[in-house]
């Protein structure tokens, strides 16, 4: 799809400001017995700090493999090829030590499930004041009167701070994870369905939560769901992903009301709602299922779901073309030759 090249003026994602993060022709393939599961076939997009970036799509699309490679966490077999550049160091390569320093404090995560990973026997302000205490090396109380401080940014009140998990809400529980996010200072979070598990406004809540903290940090957000009106409200950009690769970038708000391409199209009509649950499984219509990665092959991988499938689009390789200002899709229709204003 889009170029390898490390160029600015080719790489599509690329932004104005020195990216903090780069990620060029990522390919991600799960060994599966005798055969190979290809989930991301490619994916390139820049992260400038500060950036907020939403990445869509419906399930099994690649984006939490996508995610999890960036850092190297990816299920053990799995191959990944590529570049991922933090600061232009390339993490698929560099030695373990530096990568566990990237992960310690220029990276954080926040995954789906992530609930679970808090721990039920100490309070929320422990589990949030030790690694401010490994990782800077400060007193206890300097790390819980940091702590107490993260808690009252993420709305959680200085007399919950001494809470066990089980005493608070699953709004609460999220709150507390994007405070521990936040606690060794990054400079980027990555987010996997951070609210997928909660009430819709309590959704929107945390994700609006998010990206203020964010902006006023600097920090840069990757944040990851299927439901494109709600990363629409809460980030400055959106990749939208289809079979592992990405098939529309842009503007939130442009991607959202003046879709690219079809696919995108249909997934902006399947959730009319802010994180309506039920459009989940079943976005309204979006019928059909996306390809396994086994079934991918020549042509537009959305050909057969597509409603403005045209002969090309079965036999052409897409790839992710300007289409506007700031704008790219994997549609044969944004081509001038195809009545685009590329
Ligand atoms: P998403 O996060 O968009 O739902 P995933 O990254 O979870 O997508 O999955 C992408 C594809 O990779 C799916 O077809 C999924 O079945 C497959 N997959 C995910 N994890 C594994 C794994 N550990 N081993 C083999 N295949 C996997
Ligand atoms: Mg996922």
């Amino acid at each position: 799809m889009t170029t390898k090249t490390a160029d600015a003026a080719t790489n599509p994602a690329t932004c104005d400001d020195a990216p903090l993060l780069a990620v060029r022709d990522l390919r991600v393939t799960y060994r599966q017995g005798d055969h190979d599961v290809p989930a991301v076939r490619g994916v390139d997009f820049s992260l400038a700090p500060g950036d907020t970036l939403g990445i869509a799509g419906e399930s099994g699309c690649g984006k939490s493999t996508m995610a999890l490679s960036l850092l190297r966490l990816q299920d053990r077999g799995a191959e990944v090829t590529g570049e991922v550049l933090y600061r232009g160091e390339n993490l698929l390569t560099t030695r373990w030590v530096r990568l566990r320093a990237v992960r310690w404090a220029g990276a954080s995560v926040v995954f789906q499930g992530a609930m679970s990973a808090l721990n039920p026997v100490r309070t929320v302000l422990d589990q949030i004041a030790e690694p401010i205490v490994l990782h800077d090396k400060v007193r206890r109380r300097e790390a819980a009167r940091r702590a107490t401080e993260l808690l009252d940014r993420v709305g959680i009140a200085a007399r919950r701070a001494r809470s066990y998990p089980h005493e608070l809400s699953g709004g609460q529980r999220q709150r507390v994870m994007i405070a521990m996010a936040l606690a060794c200072r990054p400079d980027l979070i990555i987010a996997d369905e951070p609210t997928t598990a909660l009430d819709v406004m309590v959704q929107a809540q945390i994700l609006e939560l998010l990206a203020e903290t964010v902006r006023e940090s600097r920090i840069a957000v990757m944040m990851i769901t299927h439901d494109l009106s709600l990363l629409a409200h809460t980030c400055d950009r959106l990749a939208v992903m289809y079979a592992g690769r990405i098939v529309e970038l842009g503007p939130s708000r442009q991607v959202l009301q003046q879709p690219e391409h079809p696919y995108t199209r249909a997934l902006s009509r399947a959730f009319p709602t802010i994180g309506d649950p039920a459009s989940r499984r079943a976005p309204a219509g979006l019928p059909g299922d996306p390809p396994r990665p086994s079934e991918t092959g020549t042509g537009c991988d959305f050909a057969a779901r597509c409603p403005e499938v045209l002969p090309v689009c079965r036999t052409e390789e897409m790839r992710l073309w300007p289409a506007g200002p700031d704008r790219h899709a994997a549609c044969v229709r944004v081509l001038p030759h195809h009545g685009g204003k590329a």
